[in-house]
């Protein structure tokens, strides 16, 4: 098919086979991905509000077995910089959160191998007695993995038992690029197969739960294998209807073992739009200006975005790579109005909530991004002598009384 009659079929609305987006995304000038990626979004998003979501972006651990070589944010067992944080830090957090608005945590980790499923729950039971409204957006597919293998249950089986201790949603992170491939190169075969990935969120759909899906792309992958992640999804969406929605971000390579460069912030547009083009099920994309910057992210609504994501209050891993971008949330509404757009925030299944807070009433402005815990914080947590480890470190740091404890 020539490249006119692709646009043409694009234009209309109609579903691109495999070949086709391959030959649009390669050939199609930018101008003409944006405008058929706007167009998606103006047939889905008539009434052009563009939302955004008050939560915050913890990670509970960065002891990680794993060993993803485009990751800088994990350290191994027994490292010194190893943290797992502690329930009173994690509802220091909550308090935080709320005082600005906020609804959700984002909650995601290493895999810790020190940390049973029973931490999990006990945490999840904590948090929705202190905060029955709060949601837990929590635990990627290869969490849910890990804690499979962890305790020797099926998925199905965890993501019941999370469920039951209050899992709202599961974010669709970990994925990178759903080929495998590419994963073995990447290192991350092994935390999840595609298929694994892929499976963990049917069954989340299957048990109810939303989830979002994602791609990070920039490292090894060609163009067809982003295409082929990205109809591995639509696939996925059509036979559950469980993704709420699609985020992608570059790879961020500074301090990886994998290192490289950066794609560029064109190579993000075009890729954000040719995903609006062709996850046709999807009702959602969000913008990733976190690692693009407010000024592409602002760009990104141009491309098929609908969505800017979560006002970043802390931020561990993408920073961990080298970027570190903050908006608050007056300064992600700034972005948003001055695109043309009506600002409004919305919850995890992109229901309406309102207006901005910040109009409504006074809240702290937040400037700098907050970590996961102050550089040479290496307290630990009181409350892991209850919970049984597997590694060495781990059991050694169970037995020495408490006032000792450091990592
Ligand atoms: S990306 Fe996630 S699973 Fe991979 S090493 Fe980093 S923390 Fe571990």
């Amino acid at each position: 098919m020539s490249l006119s009659r692709t646009i043409d079929k694009a234009a209309a609305g109609d579903r691109l086979s495999v070949d086709e987006a391959i030959e649009l995304y390669a050939q199609a000038p930018t101008h003409t991905l944006a405008r058929l990626a706007d167009a998606v979004r103006q047939r889905n998003h008539p009434e052009r509000i563009v939302t955004y979501i008050i939560d915050r972006n913890v990670n509970y651990t960065n002891v990680c077995v794993a060993r993803c070589n485009f990751c800088a944010f994990y350290r191994p067992v027994g490292s010194p910089e190893g943290y797992v944080l502690g329930f009173d830090e994690l509802f220091r957090k909550i308090d935080e959160t709320v005082a600005v608005g906020g609804v959700q945590l984002l909650l995601q980790g290493g895999h810790n191998p020190d940390l049973p499923l029973t931490w999990y729950e006990d945490l999840f039971r904590a948090i929705k007695e202190r905060y029955p409204a709060f949601k837990l957006h929590a635990l990627s597919p290869p969490e849910v993995i890990h804690l499979s293998r962890l305790s020797q249950q099926p998925v199905p089986v965890i993501i019941q038992r999370l469920i039951a201790a209050g899992l709202d949603s599961i974010p669709g992170g970990g994925a990178e690029i759903l080929v495998d491939r590419v994963r073995r190169q990447l290192h991350c075969d092994g935390k999840a197969t595609a298929d694994e990935w892929l499976d963990v969120m049917r069954h989340a759909h299957r048990a109810g739960l939303r989830t979002t899906a994602t791609m990070m792309y920039g490292t090894v992958e060609t163009d067809e294998e982003r295409l082929e992640h990205l109809l591995r999804l639509r696939a996925l969406q059509d036979e559950t209807g469980g993704f709420t929605a699609f985020i992608t971000w570059s790879y961020q390579p500074e301090h990886t073992e994998l290192a490289g460069r950066e794609a560029t912030g064109l190579d993000y547009l075009r890729t954000l739009a040719i995903a609006r083009i062709v996850l046709d099920n999807f009702d959602n994309l969000q913008a990733s200006w976190v690692t693009q910057g407010g000024k592409v992210g602002q760009l990104s609504l141009a491309y098929g975005a609908n969505d800017m994501g979560s006002v970043m209050i802390e931020e561990n891993v993408v920073r961990a790579a080298g970027a570190s971008y903050c908006m608050d949330e007056a300064e992600i509404v700034r972005n948003i109005e001055d695109a043309g757009f009506i600002a409004k925030r919305r919850n995890m299944h992109y229901e309406i909530l309102g207006d901005p807070v910040f109009r409504e009433r006074d809240v702290p402005r937040m400037l700098e991004l907050a970590t996961a815990r102050e550089d040479g914080d290496a307290h630990v947590p009181d409350e892991l002598v209850n919970y049984p480890a597997r590694s060495r470190s781990g059991k050694q740091l169970r037995v020495v009384p408490s006032p000792s404890r450091q990592h």
